[in-house]
């Protein structure tokens, strides 16, 4: 954020917590203390959250959501550009994910004006941190569709997929989802994280199947995120990924090359074949 005393409008997309308040930056209290104008998703949300960091909404606040986005892209250009400090935030995390934003962001950049930050919360950020999984490389998938068609084309893509994927889901969906995930590929691991940040935060880690089983009950409780680990190569395709990799090298394929067939072959996730490519270079002593 360019310091607002400066001068010139700016627009400044600020995260807020995903549960405890305490996950307020100093500067996004900043920003949302001395903004002129503060968009938000649910304007009642947002009053809560002013209460709760002892902030004063003084009639700041505008309610700014999927259907009228478009048109107070306009309204937010117009009033960056007449020199105001403009707040965005989201009932929740970051705006933009899976939330209203991106369209403001995109207006008041292509009108040339500035766009700033004050950076934090996410859940998708938040979970995928606490899984234990590779997360150099991650898929983020929103929300699970509902449709049945989508959602088997989805899980298809899944898997294929060799990073790890991070989605939404209801609570009320959660197990349904799970035990579909386990029919296809029962030994992935997943993470679910739920309440994040919250009193009642956990973090359930196991097999697809394990996972799904331990909300026997079905009922879950709060807000969750799902983390799923990439496609690697389990014991049972370990070794059409070996075989398949020892007639490629023996062809005299560059061991990039090979990864790629096979991954692209077996279905397998890059980083996995790459790994049993280096073990089989190792083993020849070349
Ligand atoms: N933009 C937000 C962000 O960056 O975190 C996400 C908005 S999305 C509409 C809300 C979803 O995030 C919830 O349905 C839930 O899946 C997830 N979520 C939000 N807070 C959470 C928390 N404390 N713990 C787990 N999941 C959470």
């Amino acid at each position: 954020m360019r310091d607002p005393a400066g001068g010139g409008g700016q627009l400044v997309v600020v995260a807020t917590p995903i549960g405890n308040l305490g996950d307020l930056s100093p500067r996004a209290r900043e920003v949302l203390d001395r903004a002129d104008v503060v968009y938000c998703e649910d304007t009642r949300r947002s009053r809560i959250l002013f209460s709760a960091c002892d902030l004063k909404a003084r009639g700041r606040l505008r309610s700014l959501r999927e259907h009228n986005e478009a048109t107070l892209s306009v309204e937010v250009v117009d009033r960056v550009a007449a020199g105001e400090l403009v707040a965005l935030v989201s009932d929740a995390g970051t705006p933009g994910i899976s939330d209203p934003g991106r369209r403001v962001v995109a207006a008041v950049a292509e009108a040339g004006l500035i766009v700033s930050t004050t950076p934090g919360p996410s859940a998708v950020v938040a979970a995928l941190s606490v899984s234990g999984f590779e997360i150099e490389r991650f898929v983020m998938e929103g929300f699970v569709p509902r449709r049945a068609g989508e959602r088997r084309r989805r899980f298809d893509e899944w898997a294929r997929e060799g990073r790890t994927v991070v989605f939404y889901e209801s609570p009320q969906r959660l197990v349904t989802t799970l035990v579909e995930l386990a029919s296809r590929f029962a030994d992935r691991r997943v993470a679910v994280g739920r309440e994040l940040t919250k009193v009642h935060e956990e973090v359930v880690r196991g097999t697809l199947r394990d996972v799904a089983s331990h909300w026997a009950d079905g009922e879950v409780r709060g807000e969750v995120v799902v983390v799923l680990e990439g496609a690697v190569a389990t014991s049972a395709n370990a070794e059409a990924v070996r075989a398949s990799l020892v007639e490629e090298l023996s062809a005299g394929a560059s061991v990039r090359d090979a990864v790629n067939v096979v991954a692209d072959r077996l279905g397998v996730g890059r980083r996995a074949v790459y790994d049993a490519a280096l073990a089989i270079r190792s083993e020849r002593g070349s």
